[in-house]
């Protein structure tokens, strides 16, 4: 219920469209009430044959003829020896009393309504019968008007709160943790920003619109109801009770099988990420039978939830209507017995002060009627409200999650490095994995590193530290001296060129790609780092508008070797102190890996450079090599001094170094 308050407060931003909105529901539950309330004219005037003049001027007839009677009955009373001592005489005298007040205010109503409905209202009966028309559809008119006014102004308000909530999402994955990626994985996430938002959408739809709206025509109805006669509706209302309880348990079932229904859907997400991200080892395994079955499972999963939830609607719509219709059987044999007797008690309750007539009693039943439609429209509402408020769980659970690597509250001044990148005592784990055990390596400025080990030693973590992608549990990574968690992230960052396995290009022109690292950067600056990262011919060349190319999808049009030079050309606009190669020549063919390592030899000059590698070309640009294992660093030295004291460097010199050189 708390993420149902935050979406409350979320739509309140918009608090004058929500105002406004509210105005209007309130008016279109108005005419709701006063259309229905036509009823009664109508009736006197089509099944009796009387003009209203007539009918106002019977009507104060009977209230005449009545206080006379009454009046006279009470004087009788009166005159008994014992009235003022018989507890019975008493009584029946209250009694009369109460009806010659209620008469005497009646007949004081209708004598005031008398000169208007002469004034203005015509003689006839049918001319009569076509003004109510009139008045109906005139009221029928200005509902619409104000409903079309209020969804217009509901549709606003919930589209703003998603839009803002949307963006407040976006700007949270760009600070989330690389954990909480690693963890959730994309599938997850888009689901949250695709199939939640849209449900939180409808949701707000809902919420604004018809749950303002419907219960407000229901109360426009249970005013009617009640200046007709409100012990009577009171009476009518004893199954209310029934339909609280209805509500209140299946709308805690709605909500759990909700919730499961949205994680499902997540996992629907997931399974399509993950087959579209690997849809060529699924082809090349021939392993499109096996994804399907496993889809379909997921599907299946979800349609069984889905299913659920129609169960529990289709049980809730139902019951609310039984006990609607109960409510109405309940006032309606009330009222016809006290109609049918003239009476005004019931079972020895008051019930009303003047007798009940035909025409009253059946606008009491439009109106209770009035009050059922809204209210089985309001269980349908219920299911959508449960649906926004499980998606909005799982909307903020994702907004609040603390973020891990963030700027200190006081951060130290970062100047570009100059001196030692210093891995001091780095242990880390992923949730409860080791992966690094007590890391000390001290690369001095303009040092080419290269770090070398089995699969899953331990790598790619261990350069993750640099730009704080994660932070070691314990120990530290010093930049000349500082603990980059004392210095600003985007200082940190600034200093940092990243080159990794798999570069990834977005779906913009070759000149925006390169640019990434340097928004600011000339077309000129971008175009030396091309021809520096030997990319500026095959670009003016195979591309068919050179720099203006679009990429495509992950820069997918490019081959291999291609996009790790415009990656390098980006990195190299950076003008990076520490240069990251994760694998960075690991795909390409051997003209591009010759060119690159053109590129890489001029452009390591001068910088820290941590590269992970198994080519042995790639180790020649290295001053030094690191060997880990484990997570542990278990020798380093040159590639010469290596081969002769360390058996792992040996062993992967010979299984893999050899196999790619
Ligand atoms: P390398 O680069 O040497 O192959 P990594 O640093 O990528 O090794 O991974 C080291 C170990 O940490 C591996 O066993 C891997 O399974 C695990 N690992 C890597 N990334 C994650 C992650 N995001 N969550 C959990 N475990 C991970």
């Amino acid at each position: 219920m708390k993420s149902f308050a935050r979406m409350l407060r979320a739509a309140l931003r918009y608090r004058y469209s929500v105002v406004v909105g509210t105005l209007c529901a309130m008016m279109v539950g108005f005419f709701w009430g006063a259309n229905i309330a036509t009823v009664k004219p109508f009736v006197e005037v089509a099944f009796q044959g009387q003009s209203l003049q007539q009918w106002v001027d019977r009507e104060i007839e009977q209230a005449r003829q009545a206080l006379r009677r009454f009046t006279f009955q009470t004087r009788r009373l009166q005159e008994h020896p014992q009235w003022d001592s018989s507890p019975r005489l008493r009584s029946q005298l209250a009694q009369l009393q109460h009806r010659i007040h209620a008469e005497r205010q009646a007949l004081q109503w209708y004598q005031r309504l008398r000169p208007w409905i002469y004034a203005y209202l015509p003689q006839e009966p049918f001319p009569t019968l076509v003004v109510i028309c009139m008045a109906l559809l005139t009221g029928t008119l200005l509902k619409g008007v104000f409903l079309a006014l209020q969804e217009v102004l509901v549709t606003r308000v919930s589209l703003l709160a998603t839009l803002d909530l949307r963006q407040a999402l976006f700007a949270k994955m760009l600070q989330l943790d690389m954990r909480t990626f690693s963890r959730e994985g994309c599938g997850e996430l888009m689901s949250r920003f695709t199939y939640d938002l849209e449900m939180i959408t409808r949701g707000y739809q809902a919420l604004l619109g018809k749950a303002i709206r419907e219960p407000l025509k229901m109360l426009a109805c249970l005013i009617g109801a009640a200046l007709i006669c409100w012990r009577l509706l009171v009476f009518s209302l004893v199954l209310a009770p029934v339909a609280g309880l209805i509500v209140s348990r299946l709308g805690h079932l709605l909500r759990r099988a909700n919730h499961r229904a949205l994680q499902q859907m997540s996992a629907i997400y997931t399974r399509v990420e993950e087959t579209i991200q690997g849809i060529k080892v699924v082809r090349a395994f021939t392993q499109e039978e096996h994804e399907q079955c496993r889809f379909e499972q997921a599907n299946r999963q979800y349609y069984r939830r889905a299913m659920k939830i129609a169960r529990y609607e289709a049980l809730m719509r139902p019951l609310m209507e039984l006990v609607s219709v109960g409510t109405i059987v309940v006032a309606l044999l009330g009222g016809a017995y006290l109609v049918l007797n003239s009476q005004t008690h019931l079972l020895g309750i008051r019930m009303t002060d003047r007798p009940l007539q035909w025409s009253s009693l059946l606008l009491f039943y439009g109106l209770l009627s009035g009050v059922s439609d809204p209210a089985r429209k309001m269980t349908h509402l219920f299911g959508r409200i449960q649906r926004a408020v499980a998606a909005a769980d799982r909307v903020y659970q994702l907004l609040d999650r603390p973020v891990q690597v963030h700027d200190p509250p006081r951060p130290l001044p970062l100047p570009r490095h100059r001196q030692m990148l210093e891995f001091r005592q780095v242990s880390f784990a992923y949730q409860d994995r080791q992966v690094l055990s007590q890391v000390d390596l001290q690369v001095p400025f303009g040092t080419t590193v290269a770090i070398v080990g089995p699969n899953g030693s331990g790598k790619t973590t261990l350069v993750n530290l640099v730009p704080r992608f994660y932070d070691p549990q314990q120990g530290a990574v010093l930049l000349d001296g500082v603990d980059i968690r004392r210095a600003r992230l985007r200082e940190l960052r600034a200093q940092i060129g990243l080159v990794t396995q798999e570069p990834l290009l977005f779906d913009d022109s070759v000149l925006n790609n390169i640019r990434y690292a340097k928004p600011q950067a000339s077309d000129d600056e971008v175009i030396q780092a091309a021809k520096k990262a030997h990319a500026h011919e095959f670009i003016t060349t195979v591309l068919e508008h050179g720099y203006h190319t679009r990429l495509g999808p992950r820069g997918r049009r490019l081959s291999g070797g291609q996009q790790q030079r415009i990656a390098l050309a980006r990195a190299i606009l950076r003008d990076p102190a520490i240069l990251i190669l994760d694998e960075a020549t690991s795909q390409i063919d051997p003209e591009s890996e010759r060119l690159i390592h053109q590129a890489l030899r001029e452009f390591v000059q001068g910088r820290t450079v941590l590269m992970i590698t198994h080519r042995r070309s790639t180790l020649e640009l290295a001053d030094w090599i690191v060997v880990l294992d484990q997570g542990r660093v278990v020798a380093q030295g040159t590639h010469e001094e290596l081969l002769a004291r360390c058996a792992l460097y040996q062993r992967l010199y010979s299984d893999r170094l050899r196999r790619s050189a």
